[in-house]
């Protein structure tokens, strides 16, 4: 992928685009695969990275959302799990098992988690990864050496996926370019354009280099997360806002503070959240928490009490309890919840309670709520009504069994640092192949450091900016503003 390639394809103003994409998080970029590969003339328009959003900033896993059984939504668990079996099976690169304990502290735990986790495997059906299986305490110990061992009856074990987001985001990318579509980073909406009260267009705007591109389309799909309500409002500025964001933040520690490969599911702590510490790369994930209202931003900070929160129920649950200091990275996103009152309330197709779909009076359709799990779904049900909203030939969706284009990290050639796995042959097959143009770009999302650790990120900042540059044909001052602007940025700010 080549991103002045993809641009040049935008040059022809008189084109015709079946699909205009907004967004280029889980939801845009799945819509856009599932669009192309029905044959439909496609574009999709990121304001910033491909998944810069929310869907960089997720917990990794690809579940079928253990704690929906408590809630009894059966379906959306059923819908998850077969989304997740495809999954597994059309990037087994990038998504691959992980296995869990739900600790038992106290004696009837281990019953209760494990009747409900054998119903999640029955569910699961043939798509089943390994069975849920009973753990002694010692056994639980073995597993999670850093686990606290006083009053632990056993556990129960099963399995979920788990996967890099932002990654799967860049497969997905490329997977939509190898079938026919166009996709842009950095190039935001900022209008939309109607004719006879029918949308047929967007005017946006290069976020690099200022260059304004007019795009004539059929149909435009709104997947814009906790932005929904703002290209809501350039359609109908007197349409009431359904997005209700609410954070989520994660810490990343050293492994050691788990220890072994096997991730920890607590699903009731003390105020009832689910919390998980997961094996991730060479670091452990913890999270996450829940807290609203929240502004809505594209680099959301973590809350002081939201670190407070997970560094306090580390120390309930961990032997070695980590502190403040021991903080490597954090990262924080902005779930876009629907408010279904809200929902109802407009011209809306609710197809699911795991995500919605809206269609306004001009014929802008919006996809939002959902998980990372579900994309391929809610990509088959957007496509389905927008190829209706735009009157597209009707084609079927192929995306099922559709496997997903990645091309392996090349990890040849020294580190860039000794904290990070990645080399500067990653950094140069991030700009070549896969559109990287901003260091944040290769340093958060086409290699993880900066999730990994932030300190050596700002590290090697300097020499990854000078290669870029060197690639990208850009000049000192470049590196300069990339390199200031860096830290700027720190999700640790
Ligand atoms: C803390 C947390 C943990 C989660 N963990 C999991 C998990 O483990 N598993 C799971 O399945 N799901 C998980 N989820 C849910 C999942 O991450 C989200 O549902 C998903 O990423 C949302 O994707 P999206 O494309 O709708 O939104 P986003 O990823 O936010 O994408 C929207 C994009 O639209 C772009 N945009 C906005 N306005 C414009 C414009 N005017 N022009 C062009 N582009 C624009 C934005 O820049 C953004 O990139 C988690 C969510 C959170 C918050």
């Amino acid at each position: 992928m080549n991103r002045s390639e993809q641009l040049s394809r935008l040059a022809d103003t008189g084109e015709i685009w079946d699909v205009i994409v907004i967004g280029g998080g889980a939801s845009g970029l799945g819509a856009a695969v599932d669009a192309a590969t029905r044959g439909y003339r496609t574009v999709l328009l990121e304001q910033a990275d491909f998944a810069e959003g929310t869907s960089s900033k997720s917990t990794k896993l690809i579940h079928g959302g253990v704690r929906y059984l408590r809630s009894g939504e059966l379906g959306l668990v059923r819908e998850s799990l077969r989304e997740r079996g495809r999954l597994l099976h059309n990037a087994p690169d990038l998504v691959e098992p992980l296995a869990f304990v739900v600790p038992a502290y106290r004696w009837y735990e281990r019953l209760f988690y494990g009747a409900g986790l054998t119903i999640y495997d029955l569910l699961a059906g043939k798509r089943g990864i390994a069975s849920t299986g009973y753990l002694s305490a010692s056994e639980v110990a073995g597993k999670i050496p850093n686990l606290r061992q006083t009053g632990l009856y056993g556990g129960t074990l099963y399995w979920d996926g788990q996967f890099d987001d932002a990654r799967l985001a860049i497969a997905m990318a490329a997977t939509a370019v190898a079938n026919g579509a166009v996709v842009v980073n950095h190039l935001k909406v900022d209008a939309l354009v109607r004719e006879n009260g029918r949308l047929n267009g967007v005017v946006a705007r290069d976020m690099l280099d200022g260059t304004e591109y007019r795009l004539k389309g059929r149909v435009v799909i709104n997947a814009t997360g906790v932005f929904t309500d703002f290209v809501r409002k350039m359609d109908d500025p007197g349409v009431s806002e359904v997005v209700r964001p609410s954070q989520g933040i994660h810490l990343v520690l050293d492994r050691r503070f788990l220890g072994g490969d096997t991730a920890v599911m607590i699903p009731n702590t003390e105020d009832g959240r689910v919390l998980f510490a997961i094996p991730w790369k060479n670091r452990m994930i913890l999270g996450t928490t829940d807290t609203e209202p929240v502004p809505i931003e594209l680099h959301p900070k973590p809350l002081a009490e939201e670190v407070d929160y997970l560094i306090r129920h580390a120390g309930l649950y961990f032997s070695e309890a980590p502190t403040h200091d021991d903080i490597k990275a954090t990262f924080a996103g902005l779930r876009p919840l629907v408010s279904p009152s809200k929902a109802k309330a407009g011209s809306t197709a609710q197809l699911s309670r795991s995500h919605s779909l809206l269609v306004s009076d001009s014929g802008l359709v919006t996809i939002t709520g959902g998980k990372w799990t579900t994309y391929r779904q809610m990509a088959e049900d957007t496509v389905d009504l927008a190829a209706k909203t735009g009157n597209l030939p009707v084609a079927p969706c192929l995306t099922g069994d559709l496997p997903l284009l990645n091309k392996e990290p090349l990890r040849r050639g020294a580190l860039l640092d000794p904290e990070l796995p990645y080399t500067m042959e990653d950094v140069e097959q991030a700009v070549v192949g896969e559109m990287a143009m901003t260091l944040d770009d290769v340093l958060s999302r086409r290699t993880r450091s900066r999730f990994l650790d932030e300190a050596a990120s700002c590290r090697c900042a300097k020499e990854v900016a000078l290669r870029m540059a060197s690639l990208l044909g850009r000049d000192d001052r470049w590196v300069e503003d990339q390199v200031s602007g860096f830290p700027a940025r720190s999700p640790l700010d």
